[in-house]
Protein backbone atom coordinates (compact mmCIF):
# COMPACT_ATOMS: atom_id res chain seq x y z
CA UNK A 1 0.00 0.00 0.00
CA UNK A 2 2.19 2.26 0.84
CA UNK A 3 4.30 1.80 -2.61
CA UNK A 4 1.12 2.46 -4.15
CA UNK A 5 0.57 5.94 -2.97
CA UNK A 6 4.60 7.19 -3.27
CA UNK A 7 3.79 5.89 -7.11
CA UNK A 8 1.06 8.21 -6.93
CA UNK A 9 2.45 11.10 -5.31
CA UNK A 10 5.19 10.68 -8.37
CA UNK A 11 2.27 10.83 -10.85
CA UNK A 12 0.86 13.83 -9.53
CA UNK A 13 3.80 15.70 -9.10
CA UNK A 14 4.92 15.00 -12.75
CA UNK A 15 1.23 16.08 -14.18
CA UNK A 16 2.00 19.13 -12.01
CA UNK A 17 4.99 19.59 -13.60
CA UNK A 18 3.40 19.28 -17.60
CA UNK A 19 0.84 21.93 -16.21
CA UNK A 20 2.81 24.51 -15.27
CA UNK A 21 5.31 24.36 -18.20
CA UNK A 22 2.06 24.39 -20.22
CA UNK A 23 1.16 27.80 -18.65
CA UNK A 24 4.70 29.27 -18.58
CA UNK A 25 4.27 28.56 -22.43
CA UNK A 26 0.80 30.07 -22.61
CA UNK A 27 1.06 32.91 -20.04
CA UNK A 28 4.78 33.95 -21.64
CA UNK A 29 4.21 34.66 -25.26
CA UNK A 30 4.92 38.44 -25.33
CA UNK A 31 6.41 39.03 -29.20
CA UNK A 32 9.37 40.43 -28.16
CA UNK A 33 12.17 38.05 -29.22
CA UNK A 34 13.06 38.12 -25.84
CA UNK A 35 12.69 35.06 -24.07
CA UNK A 36 13.00 33.91 -20.24
CA UNK A 37 15.97 31.81 -19.80
CA UNK A 38 13.80 29.13 -17.78
CA UNK A 39 11.27 28.81 -20.17
CA UNK A 40 13.82 27.50 -23.11
CA UNK A 41 14.62 25.22 -20.42
CA UNK A 42 11.11 23.48 -20.05
CA UNK A 43 10.19 23.41 -23.92
CA UNK A 44 14.05 21.80 -24.76
CA UNK A 45 13.65 19.17 -22.08
CA UNK A 46 10.03 18.29 -22.86
CA UNK A 47 9.95 16.89 -26.98
CA UNK A 48 12.85 16.68 -29.08
CA UNK A 49 12.84 20.62 -30.58
CA UNK A 50 12.24 21.27 -34.52
CA UNK A 51 15.44 22.82 -35.95
CA UNK A 52 13.50 25.18 -38.38
CA UNK A 53 12.55 26.52 -34.30
CA UNK A 54 15.33 26.60 -32.46
CA UNK A 55 18.09 29.45 -32.45
CA UNK A 56 21.40 30.27 -30.95
CA UNK A 57 21.23 32.49 -27.93
CA UNK A 58 22.43 35.34 -29.19
CA UNK A 59 19.86 35.90 -32.17
CA UNK A 60 17.03 36.94 -29.25
CA UNK A 61 17.29 40.84 -28.09
CA UNK A 62 19.25 41.28 -25.04
CA UNK A 63 17.32 44.30 -23.59
CA UNK A 64 18.11 46.78 -21.18
CA UNK A 65 16.22 49.93 -19.72
CA UNK A 66 16.99 53.16 -20.27
CA UNK A 67 14.76 56.08 -18.89
CA UNK A 68 12.14 54.20 -18.97
CA UNK A 69 12.52 52.98 -22.84
CA UNK A 70 13.21 49.08 -23.85
CA UNK A 71 16.52 49.66 -25.61
CA UNK A 72 18.59 46.68 -27.59
CA UNK A 73 21.90 45.69 -26.29
CA UNK A 74 23.01 43.53 -28.81
CA UNK A 75 22.26 45.54 -32.02
CA UNK A 76 24.69 43.87 -34.61
CA UNK A 77 22.46 40.41 -34.18
CA UNK A 78 21.09 39.77 -37.42
CA UNK A 79 17.93 39.09 -36.59
CA UNK A 80 17.66 42.00 -33.61
CA UNK A 81 14.22 42.73 -33.11
CA UNK A 82 13.40 46.53 -33.72
CA UNK A 83 10.00 47.97 -33.68
CA UNK A 84 7.47 50.49 -31.38
CA UNK A 85 8.46 48.31 -28.07
CA UNK A 86 12.35 47.55 -29.02
CA UNK A 87 14.35 50.82 -29.66
CA UNK A 88 18.60 51.15 -30.39
CA UNK A 89 20.78 52.76 -28.79
CA UNK A 90 21.37 56.63 -29.88
CA UNK A 91 24.71 56.43 -30.81
CA UNK A 92 24.47 52.89 -32.97
CA UNK A 93 25.91 52.61 -36.61
CA UNK A 94 26.91 49.15 -38.26
CA UNK A 95 30.88 48.72 -38.49
CA UNK A 96 30.46 47.26 -41.74
CA UNK A 97 28.26 49.73 -43.96
CA UNK A 98 28.73 49.26 -47.96
CA UNK A 99 27.39 50.28 -50.79
CA UNK A 100 25.30 47.68 -52.71
CA UNK A 101 26.17 47.56 -56.64
CA UNK A 102 22.65 47.73 -57.83
CA UNK A 103 20.22 50.22 -59.14
CA UNK A 104 19.03 53.10 -56.92
CA UNK A 105 16.39 55.36 -57.34
CA UNK A 106 18.17 58.15 -56.95
CA UNK A 107 21.03 57.51 -59.24
CA UNK A 108 24.76 57.03 -58.28
CA UNK A 109 24.56 59.50 -55.58
CA UNK A 110 27.10 58.07 -52.28
CA UNK A 111 24.76 59.20 -49.85
CA UNK A 112 23.84 57.59 -46.34
CA UNK A 113 20.43 55.81 -47.24
CA UNK A 114 22.26 53.74 -50.49
CA UNK A 115 23.83 51.68 -47.80
CA UNK A 116 23.22 48.29 -45.87
CA UNK A 117 25.90 45.92 -43.72
CA UNK A 118 27.77 43.97 -46.03
CA UNK A 119 25.82 40.13 -45.77
CA UNK A 120 22.72 42.40 -46.24
CA UNK A 121 24.13 44.24 -49.39
CA UNK A 122 25.60 41.36 -50.90
CA UNK A 123 22.02 39.49 -50.50
CA UNK A 124 20.43 42.64 -52.27
CA UNK A 125 22.42 42.43 -54.92
CA UNK A 126 21.89 38.44 -55.39
CA UNK A 127 18.49 38.90 -55.33
CA UNK A 128 18.37 41.93 -57.54
CA UNK A 129 20.34 39.84 -60.26
CA UNK A 130 17.70 37.04 -60.22
CA UNK A 131 15.00 39.88 -60.48
CA UNK A 132 16.68 40.89 -63.43
CA UNK A 133 17.01 37.45 -64.80
CA UNK A 134 13.03 37.37 -64.66
CA UNK A 135 12.60 40.67 -66.61
CA UNK A 136 12.10 42.50 -63.26
CA UNK A 137 13.95 45.72 -62.54
CA UNK A 138 14.03 46.18 -59.02
CA UNK A 139 15.58 50.03 -57.82
CA UNK A 140 16.79 50.19 -53.84
CA UNK A 141 15.21 53.69 -52.59
CA UNK A 142 16.48 53.81 -48.64
CA UNK A 143 18.54 51.77 -46.46
CA UNK A 144 20.26 52.63 -43.87
CA UNK A 145 19.36 55.65 -41.52
CA UNK A 146 21.01 56.97 -38.56
CA UNK A 147 19.60 58.18 -35.61
CA UNK A 148 20.11 61.66 -36.45
CA UNK A 149 18.64 61.43 -40.07
CA UNK A 150 15.30 59.50 -38.06
CA UNK A 151 15.01 62.61 -35.72
CA UNK A 152 15.08 64.90 -38.57
CA UNK A 153 12.76 63.10 -40.34
CA UNK A 154 10.66 63.01 -37.55
CA UNK A 155 10.78 66.30 -36.07
CA UNK A 156 9.87 67.94 -39.63
CA UNK A 157 6.73 64.96 -39.55
CA UNK A 158 6.02 66.95 -36.15
CA UNK A 159 5.65 70.61 -37.99
CA UNK A 160 3.39 68.76 -41.15
CA UNK A 161 1.31 66.68 -39.10
CA UNK A 162 1.46 67.15 -35.43
CA UNK A 163 3.26 65.15 -32.50
CA UNK A 164 0.28 62.51 -32.52
CA UNK A 165 0.03 61.86 -35.89
CA UNK A 166 4.36 62.05 -36.24
CA UNK A 167 4.51 59.32 -34.61
CA UNK A 168 1.95 56.95 -36.47
CA UNK A 169 3.56 57.57 -39.76
CA UNK A 170 7.51 57.99 -38.81
CA UNK A 171 9.40 56.25 -36.31
CA UNK A 172 10.59 57.29 -33.40
CA UNK A 173 14.57 57.91 -33.05
CA UNK A 174 15.84 54.60 -32.24
CA UNK A 175 12.70 52.53 -33.27
CA UNK A 176 13.35 53.06 -37.02
CA UNK A 177 14.53 49.36 -38.66
CA UNK A 178 16.51 51.14 -40.97
CA UNK A 179 18.88 52.02 -38.35
CA UNK A 180 20.24 48.76 -38.30
CA UNK A 181 21.48 48.98 -41.85
CA UNK A 182 19.40 45.49 -42.67
CA UNK A 183 16.21 47.21 -44.19
CA UNK A 184 16.11 48.08 -47.77
CA UNK A 185 12.75 50.16 -49.31
CA UNK A 186 12.23 48.84 -53.10
CA UNK A 187 10.63 50.39 -55.30
CA UNK A 188 10.35 50.47 -59.54
CA UNK A 189 9.85 52.57 -62.89
CA UNK A 190 5.72 51.33 -62.53
CA UNK A 191 5.02 53.37 -59.25
CA UNK A 192 7.15 56.49 -61.06
CA UNK A 193 9.90 55.20 -58.26
CA UNK A 194 7.38 55.93 -54.94
CA UNK A 195 6.82 54.32 -51.40
CA UNK A 196 2.99 53.43 -52.37
CA UNK A 197 0.89 50.48 -51.57
CA UNK A 198 0.26 50.04 -55.34
CA UNK A 199 3.92 48.73 -55.08
CA UNK A 200 2.47 45.47 -53.78
CA UNK A 201 0.12 45.00 -57.00
CA UNK A 202 2.83 45.48 -59.30
CA UNK A 203 4.71 42.50 -60.64
CA UNK A 204 7.86 44.03 -59.12
CA UNK A 205 6.49 44.34 -55.79
CA UNK A 206 4.88 40.27 -56.12
CA UNK A 207 8.13 39.14 -57.57
CA UNK A 208 9.50 40.63 -53.98
CA UNK A 209 7.03 39.08 -51.90
CA UNK A 210 6.97 35.75 -53.49
CA UNK A 211 10.92 35.65 -54.24
CA UNK A 212 12.51 37.68 -51.36
CA UNK A 213 12.89 34.86 -48.94
CA UNK A 214 15.18 33.05 -51.23
CA UNK A 215 17.63 35.55 -50.67
CA UNK A 216 16.98 36.08 -46.78
CA UNK A 217 14.64 38.80 -47.10
CA UNK A 218 11.37 39.07 -45.46
CA UNK A 219 8.45 42.00 -46.10
CA UNK A 220 8.53 43.40 -42.70
CA UNK A 221 5.28 44.79 -42.59
CA UNK A 222 2.51 42.51 -44.57
CA UNK A 223 -1.40 43.33 -44.99
CA UNK A 224 -3.19 42.53 -41.94
CA UNK A 225 -0.62 41.96 -39.48
CA UNK A 226 -0.12 45.85 -38.42
CA UNK A 227 -1.57 45.13 -34.80
CA UNK A 228 1.26 43.30 -34.10
CA UNK A 229 3.82 44.72 -36.11
CA UNK A 230 2.43 48.23 -35.26
CA UNK A 231 2.85 49.63 -39.05
CA UNK A 232 1.06 49.78 -41.58
CA UNK A 233 1.22 47.64 -44.78
CA UNK A 234 5.05 48.63 -46.75
CA UNK A 235 5.25 46.63 -49.47
CA UNK A 236 8.29 48.49 -50.63
CA UNK A 237 10.41 47.82 -46.57
CA UNK A 238 12.30 44.44 -46.66
CA UNK A 239 14.53 42.86 -43.91
CA UNK A 240 17.46 41.27 -43.87
CA UNK A 241 17.17 38.16 -41.91
CA UNK A 242 19.36 35.53 -42.70
CA UNK A 243 18.54 32.54 -45.49
CA UNK A 244 17.38 29.85 -42.37
CA UNK A 245 14.76 32.52 -40.78
CA UNK A 246 13.60 33.95 -43.80
CA UNK A 247 12.78 30.45 -45.13
CA UNK A 248 10.72 29.52 -42.03
CA UNK A 249 9.02 32.78 -41.87
CA UNK A 250 7.66 32.76 -45.29
CA UNK A 251 6.24 29.32 -44.81
CA UNK A 252 4.26 30.23 -41.82
CA UNK A 253 3.44 33.88 -43.11
CA UNK A 254 4.56 35.16 -39.96
CA UNK A 255 6.10 38.23 -39.27
CA UNK A 256 9.47 38.90 -37.02
CA UNK A 257 7.41 39.34 -33.70
CA UNK A 258 5.37 36.10 -34.68
CA UNK A 259 8.51 33.94 -35.53
CA UNK A 260 9.82 34.86 -31.95
CA UNK A 261 6.65 34.01 -30.14
CA UNK A 262 7.67 30.36 -31.57
CA UNK A 263 11.24 29.77 -31.57
CA UNK A 264 13.32 29.04 -28.59
CA UNK A 265 17.02 28.75 -27.50
CA UNK A 266 19.08 26.19 -28.47
ZN1 LIG B 1 11.39 51.23 -44.88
Amino acid sequence: MKKYVSILAVTVLLAGCDWNVLQGKNGNSTSNGEQPASQADQSSGQKPSDPDLTLEAAHFNEIVEVKGKKEIANPDNMLVLVNKIYGLPGDYEPEDLVRPKVAFAFGDQDIEKSYLRKEAANALEQMFQAAAKDGIQLYASSGYRSYGRQQALFENEIVQAGEEKASEVVAIPGNSEHQTGLAMDITSESVQFALSEEFGDMEEGQWLKNNAHLYGFILRYPKGKENITGFSYEPWHFRYVGKKASEVIFKHNWTLEEYFDHVSKM
